[in-house]
């Protein structure tokens, strides 16, 4: 076990400073410096030991999908990563999971160019909580409010990696690496997100399952969305389930981490070509319309599927 404060030094040991950090880690609060003409973009999000990552998760895979999410928000935005926080609830001072754990997190920091510049660091049940600043140009993020009637609804990636590999893991089978690692380190579609901006009309990321995350795009937009559940585009593991209401539900149980974002159809090509520049796959789903909510519809026919995404005071529902 170690000290509050040779744990915190460990922690800045490791970390070499943008430029743009006027101080980092190590007095009561970070300075950093914005560039004119730029807005920030800030994210926050919490992972819970049992509640967002099973017990034996590694630590170096818990850092990396502490900051993958938060990251993964900023790519829905369109933001550039640029600064971060890390607070850590540890059960135990343990230096050698504190090390791996920063390897982790490093090993998706490094690539992104984002720089840890301060945090918190308390004994209690594992969770870790990590705020993420990003950087647009003044007035160009990607929201969730800007679908329009019309608007092609896509999708990027494949969904119900994750989901596949969890359910594996719960049930105690051995688990594809393939899925494990899209359960365990996602890749935020950072280059993606950026592409997209002045291009899409809105985006979120799939962090809840699409069917929910679409339904947040629809409620801000004051629109409504049809879904082709067979459209969703599916990795090898989830393409081989035969039942396609299985499939769907996996599909839409979240934890993908992919980007859903609306455009005008006229914008097909232009959309397809900047995924390609970004070597990121994307796939037409469905529809935004003048309703209100999303409406799942196979051949035309509306469709309920078993499960709609996660929701943490709920439950699976
Ligand atoms: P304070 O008493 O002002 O809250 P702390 O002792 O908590 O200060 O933190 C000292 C410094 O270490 C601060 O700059 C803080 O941002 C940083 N820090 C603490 N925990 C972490 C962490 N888990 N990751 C990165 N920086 C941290
Ligand atoms: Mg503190």
């Amino acid at each position: 076990m170690s000290s509050e404060f040779s744990l915190i030094d460990r922690i800045r040991a490791r970390i070499a400073l943008r430029p743009d950090v006027v101080l980092g880690i190590g007095d009561d609060a970070a300075i950093v410096q914005v560039p004119p003409g730029h807005e920030l973009v800030i994210a926050t999000d919490i992972l819970n030991v049992g509640v967002h990552f099973p017990a034996e998760t590694a630590p170096a895979d818990i850092g990396w999908k502490a900051l993958a999410v938060n990251l993964s928000d900023l790519a829905a935005m369109g933001a550039m990563p640029a600064w971060c926080t890390l607070s850590l609830s540890l059960p135990d001072g343990d230096p050698d999971w504190l090390d791996a754990f920063i390897e982790g997190f490093l090993d998706l920091a490094l690539p992104a160019d984002i720089t840890l510049v301060g945090g918190d660091t308390t004994r209690g049940p594992l969770s870790v909580g990590v705020t993420a600043c990003g950087l647009v140009p003044a007035g160009s993020a990607l929201r969730r409010d800007g679908a329009r009637v019309g608007d092609d609804v896509w999708v990027s990636g494949t969904l119900g990696d994750a989901a596949l590999g969890l359910r594996d893991v719960l049930q105690g089978r051995a688990t594809d690496p393939g899925l494990r690692a899209r359960l365990d380190r996602p890749e935020p579609r950072l280059a993606l997100g950026h592409a997209l901006r002045g291009v899409a009309n809105a985006c979120i990321d799939v962090s809840d399952g699409v069917l929910q995350d679409l339904g947040h795009v629809c409620a801000a937009s004051g629109v409504g969305a049809s879904l082709d559940p067979d459209a969703l585009p599916a990795g090898a593991g989830v393409a081989a389930i035969q039942d396609p209401d299985e499939r769907a539900a996996l599909q839409s149980s979240g934890d993908d981490y992919e980007l859903c974002f609306t455009s005008d159809p006229a914008r097909r090509e232009r959309i397809l070509a900047e995924a390609r520049a970004v070597r990121t796959p994307v796939t037409r789903v469905g529809t935004i319309n003048a309703g209100a909510g999303v409406q799942c519809l196979r051949d035309g026919v509306p469709v309920d599927l078993p499960q709609r995404g996660f929701d943490h005071f709920g439950h699976l529902n």
